[in-house]
C-alpha cells in the first residue's frame, strides 16, 4: 500500500496515456471529482509518447469524424481553460488521389465532413502545390485539403487534459504505482 494513497473512491481509471488522461478529464468536466487515475510508470510514458501527434479529422465513419473534430476543437482551447499550453498547430493536412477510386473516396468523405461540420475541400493539384509547395505534382487528380488538421505534442497535450489537482499528485507521488486524482476546476456539478 502506498502512503497515503486513497482506500475509496467512485471511479478508478487505470493508465495514464492520453485514453485515460483524456477519461478523467471528462469525468471532472462532468462532476464526477471522486474519480483517480493510476498510472504504473509515468503519465503518458506508453504509447502516447511514442505518437508522432498528427490529429486528422479524416474519417469514413460520421461517428468517428465527428469525435475527432471534437479533439481537434478541444486542443484549441483546453490551453485556454487550463493555462497549460499543450502546443496544437492547426497547419492543415493534404491527402493526394493518384487513382479514380481514391478521388472516390474522397468525394464520398466530403459528403461526411459537409454534415458532421468539418471543414473538406477538394483542391486540384495546382492549389495543392501552392498549399505544400515541395510535392511533385505528378499523376495527382487532386487532393483532399482540411484546414483544421493539425500536430499537439501528446505527451503535453495529455498532460493537459489531467486536471491541476491530478498533476500536484503526479508530482507529490514517489510510489512507482502513481496515483492522480480528478478537479473539476470549479465546474462541480
Ligand atoms: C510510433 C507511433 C506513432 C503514432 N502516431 C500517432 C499519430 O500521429 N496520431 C495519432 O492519433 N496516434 C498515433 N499513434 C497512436 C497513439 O499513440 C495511441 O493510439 C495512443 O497513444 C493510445 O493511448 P492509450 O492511452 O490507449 O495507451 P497508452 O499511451 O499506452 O497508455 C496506457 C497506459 O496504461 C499504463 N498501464 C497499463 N497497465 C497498467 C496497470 N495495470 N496499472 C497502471 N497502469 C497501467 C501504461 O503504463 C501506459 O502509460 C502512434 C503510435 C505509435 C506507437
Amino acid at each position: 500500500m502506498i502512503p497515503g494513497m486513497l482506500t475509496e473512491t467512485k471511479v478508478v481509471v487505470i493508465g495514464g496515456g492520453v485514453a485515460g488522461c483524456s477519461l478523467l478529464y471528462h469525468l471532472a468536466r462532468l462532476g464526477w471529482t471522486d474519480a483517480v487515475l493510476l498510472e504504473q510508470h509515468e503519465l503518458t510514458s506508453g504509447s502516447t509518447w511514442h505518437a508522432a501527434g498528427l490529429c486528422t479529422q479524416f474519417n469514413q465513419s460520421y461517428n468517428l469524424m465527428g469525435l475527432l473534430r471534437r479533439s481537434v476543437e478541444l486542443y484549441e482551447m483546453l490551453e485556454g481553460e487550463t493555462g497549460q499550453a499543450v502546443d496544437y498547430h492547426r497547419c492543415g493536412s493534404l491527402r493526394i488521389a493518384t487513382t479514380e477510386e481514391r478521388l472516390h473516396q474522397f468525394h464520398h468523405v466530403a459528403g461526411i465532413a459537409s454534415s458532421v461540420g468539418v471543414p473538406f475541400e477538394l483542391v486540384s493539384p495546382d492549389r495543392a502545390v501552392e498549399l505544400f509547395p515541395v510535392m511533385d505534382p505528378e499523376g495527382v487528380l487532386a487532393a483532399a485539403f482540411l484546414a483544421t488538421d493539425g500536430h499537439v505534442d501528446p505527451t503535453v497535450g495529455s498532460r493537459g487534459r489531467t486536471p491541476g489537482r491530478a498533476r500536484a499528485a503526479a508530482r507529490a507521488d514517489a510510489a512507482p504505482l502513481r496515483r492522480h486524482g480528478a478537479d473539476s476546476g470549479g465546474r462541480g456539478p
